[in-house]
């Protein structure tokens, strides 16, 4: 592959992407409320944020949160990279703190 093809990745990338002041969301263009924003490169798609980051960092990042909790966004200034781990933390720290996550818990225990 020529260098063209790395150029063009990253300019087909950025015209997905609503950019505007670097503090506000980023969000990929036609993209469903909440949803993940997927990008196509070669056979694969990827998540729209890695690429964001990658593009920006020049580093993969296994997993990314979105300071903003906002999935459409790819503003890189609102990635952060993390662990499966933090990302799992995270996770349970939401749900904790709903207060209706627990609603639908049944008792199943006999005694
Ligand atoms: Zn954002």
């Amino acid at each position: 592959m020529s260098g063209r093809a790395k150029w063009s990745l990253a300019q087909r990338f950025w015209a997905h992407v609503e950019i505007r002041a670097p503090n506000d969301c980023w969000p990929w263009k036609g993209c469903k409320p909440n949803a993940y924003p997927f990008f196509r490169a070669g056979t694969k798609a990827y998540h729209a944020s890695r690429i964001a980051f990658m593009l920006w960092t020049g580093r993969w990042a296994d997993y990314l949160r979105h300071s903003c909790d906002n999935p459409p966004c790819v503003n890189p200034g609102h990635l952060i990279e993390s662990t499966h781990a933090e990302n799992v933390a995270d996770m349970v720290a939401k749900i904790r703190h709903r207060p209706h996550a627990r609603a639908g818990r049944k008792r199943t225990d006999p005694w």
